[in-house]
C-alpha cells in the first residue's frame, strides 16, 4: 500500500558505533559503597537529588584528576572515541558525540519562595528567559561555566517532585518537567523510576554508575533535533511506565522485565541524527553499509546503548550470562521500534488476539508484548492530550522538513513527507494516525481488555484526528480562496499530498 509505505519509510534514525568495554573514564571517581541499593531504595526525589549532588562531586573529582594528568575531558574522550565510527556523511550531516544544553545557573534563582505548587508555564518561561540572559551575560563577560552538571535547586525540586508523584498519569507534561529539571528530564525520570520500581535494590545497582550511565544516554541524544532528542526519550519512557502498569501486563512482569522495558525506552533513539534510514542509505553513510541497510538506526541505537552500559559498568557486577542476556533482550526491544517492521508485529499481535493463544507466563510471549508496549510508547504522541500531541506533531514535521531542506541543498530527491511546500502538518498527521497509530492502538486496547488508559488514549486519538481534519479543511478553504480552484474539503489528506503518499 503506497500510503502506508510512505510512513513506513519515513521514520528511521541512526547512531554511532562505540564498543568500549572496560572503559572507566566516568567511573574513576565513583565510591560504590556510598550509594548502594540499600540506601537508595527507600528514597524519593530528595534522596535521589542528594545522591546526584554527591555524584556530581565525584565526577568533578574525576575530571580534576584527569586534568592533573594533563588530559582534558575532551582530549581524553577523543582518545576513547578513536575507534568511533560516527563520521560526517558525504552530504555533510554532522553527528555529534554529545548533546549540549545551555548552561543555566540555578543559584541565582534561590531567592524565589517555594510555594509548594507547580508554577505556571508562564512563570517557568519567565525564569528560564532570565537564566538565558544570565548565561549570555556570563559569556559576554568572559566567564567560563565551571560545572557541566546542573542540579535541581530547592524551588524546582519541589515542583519536579510534585510532578513525579503523578508520573503514572497519562496527562503528565514532559515538556514542563524537562524545563523544571533544567533539561535533565531523562536522567531525573529514570532515577525516580528505577527507585520507585525497586530496581536499584533488587539488582544491587550502584547509584553513581546508574547516574553516569543515564547522563551518557541523555547527552548522546542530539539536543538540536526538534523531535528525536532526550525529551522524546523521556516521553517514551513515561509512556512505557504507564504501559508496564497495565494490570494485564503488570501481573506477569519480573524486575528484569521492568528494567529492560525502561532501559530500552530511555535509549531506543540514542544518538539519532535527525534524518531517516533512506537518507543514510542514499548518502552512503558508513552506518548504512555497516548494518547492510537493515534497521540501520535501530542497530546503531542498540549498539550505542551496549557501549554505554559497558562504559559505565552499571551491570558489571552481574554474572556474564545475565549481562549477555540483557544486551540481547535490549537489542530485540530496540530493534522492534523499526517502523519498517510495523506490519510484521501488527500481524502477529492480531493473530495472537484472534486465536486467544497469548500466554504471558511464556517468556517468549511476554517478551513479544514488551516489544509491542515499547512500539506503542514510541508512537503514542497522537494519543496524548491535544496541547502536547500538537507540539510533538510540529516537532516531528520540523525534523522532516529539515531533512527535506538538506536534500534540496545537496540536490537529492526530497524524501516523502519532507517537502514543506507540499506536505502539510495536518496531512502528515492524519496519514500517520490512520495507517500507523490507530491499527496498533486498537489491538493494544484489545490486549488490555479496553483498560481505562487504552480507552483514554483512543479517545484522545479520535479527538486529535478530528482537530487535524478541521485544520486541513481550513487550509483547503484558504488555498481555494487564493487559487479560485475547487478543492476537496472533506478532510481527506490524499488531496493535499503527492500521489501515492497519503491515501
Ligand atoms: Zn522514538
Amino acid at each position: 500500500m503506497p500510503a502506508q509505505d510512505t510512513f513506513l519509510n519515513s521514520a528511521a534514525p541512526f547512531k554511532g558505533w562505540k564498543a568500549r568495554e572496560g572503559d572507566q573514564l566516568f567511573s574513576s571517581g565513583g565510591q560504590p559503597g556510598d550509594f548502594t541499593a540499600g540506601r537508595a531504595a527507600a528514597g524519593d526525589l530528595p534522596d535521589v537529588a542528594r545522591m546526584v549532588k554527591r555524584v556530581c562531586k565525584a565526577s568533578n573529582g574525576a575530571q580534576a584528576r584527569l586534568k592533573q594528568r594533563g588530559i582534558s575531558e575532551n582530549e581524553d574522550a577523543s582518545e576513547n572515541f578513536a575507534g568511533d565510527a560516527r563520521l560526517r556523511s558525504p552530504a555533510g550531516v554532522l553527528s555529534e558525540r554529545r548533546g549540549s544544553y545551555p548552561f543555566i545557573d540555578f543559584r541565582l534563582l534561590n531567592n524565589t519562595t517555594y510555594s509548594g505548587e507547580i508554577g505556571t508555564k508562564k512563570k517557568v518561561k519567565r525564569l528560564l528567559s532570565f537564566q538565558r540572559y544570565f548565561h549570555a551575560s556570563r559569556l559576554l563577560r568572559g566567564i567560563v561555566p565551571q560545572a557541566s552538571l546542573h542540579l535541581l535547586d530547592e524551588d524546582y525540586l519541589g515542583q519536579a517532585r510534585h510532578m513525579l508523584s503523578k508520573v503514572g498519569m497519562w496527562n503528565f507534561d514532559i515538556f514542563l518537567f524537562d524545563r523544571l529539571t533544567n533539561g535533565n528530564s531523562l536522567v531525573t525520570l529514570l532515577c525516580h523510576l528505577f527507585n520507585s520500581h525497586g530496581l536499584i535494590h533488587h539488582f544491587h545497582l550502584d547509584m553513581v554508575k546508574l547516574h553516569q550511565f543515564l547522563v551518557l544516554v541523555q547527552e548522546d541524544y542530539h539536543s538540536q533535533n526538534p523531535y528525536h532528542n532526550a525529551v522524546h526519550a523521556a516521553d517514551v519512557t513515561q509512556a512505557m511506565h504507564c504501559y508496564l502498569k497495565e494490570p494485564k501486563l503488570a501481573s506477569v512482569l519480573t524486575p528484569m522485565d521492568i528494567m529492560l522495558g525502561l532501559l530500552a525506552a530511555a535509549a531506543h533513539d540514542v544518538d539519532h541524527p535527525g534524518v531517516n534510514q533512506p537518507f543514510l542509505i542514499k548518502t552512503k553513510h558508513h552506518l548504512a553499509s555497516l548494518y547492510q541497510n537493515v534497521s540501520v538506526l535501530e542497530n546503531h541505537h542498540w549498539r550505542s546503548t551496549i557501549g554505554m552500559l559497558r562504559e559505565s559498568r552499571l551491570l558489571a557486577h552481574l554474572p556474564k550470562e545475565v549481562t549477555q542476556d540483557i544486551e540481547q533482550q535490549l537489542g530485540a526491544l530496540i530493534l522492534a521500534t523499526d517502523i519498517n517492521r510495523q506490519n510484521e508485529f501488527l500481524s502477529r499481535l492480531k493473530a495472537h488476539l484472534h486465536n486467544h493463544d497469548l500466554r504471558l507466563e511464556d517468556s517468549e510471549h511476554k517478551h513479544f508484548m514488551l516489544q509491542i508496549a515499547l512500539k506503542c510508547a514510541d508512537i503514542c504522541n497522537p494519543c496524548r492530550i491535544w496541547d502536547m500531541s500538537k507540539q510533538w506533531s510540529e516537532r516531528v514535521c520540523e525534523e522532516f522538513y529539515r531533512q527535506g531542506d538538506l536534500e534540496r541543498t545537496f540536490e537529492l530527491e526530497i524524501s516523502p513527507l519532507c517537502n514543506q511546500q507540499k506536505d502539510t502538518i495536518p496531512s502528515i498527521q492524519i496519514g500517520f494516525m490512520t495507517y500507523i497509530v490507530e491499527p496498533l492502538f486498537e489491538e493494544w486496547a484489545h490486549f488490555t481488555g479496553d483498560s481505562p488508559l487504552s480507552e483514554n488514549m483512543l479517545c484522545h486519538l479520535r479527538k486529535n484526528k478530528a482537530k487535524w481534519r478541521g485544520l486541513l479543511h481550513k487550509q483547503h478553504s484558504k488555498s481555494s480562496d487564493h487559487s479560485g480552484q475547487m478543492t476537496d474539503t472533506d478532510g481527506n489528506p490524499s488531496q493535499t499530498s503527492k500521489e501515492g503518499e497519503v491515501p
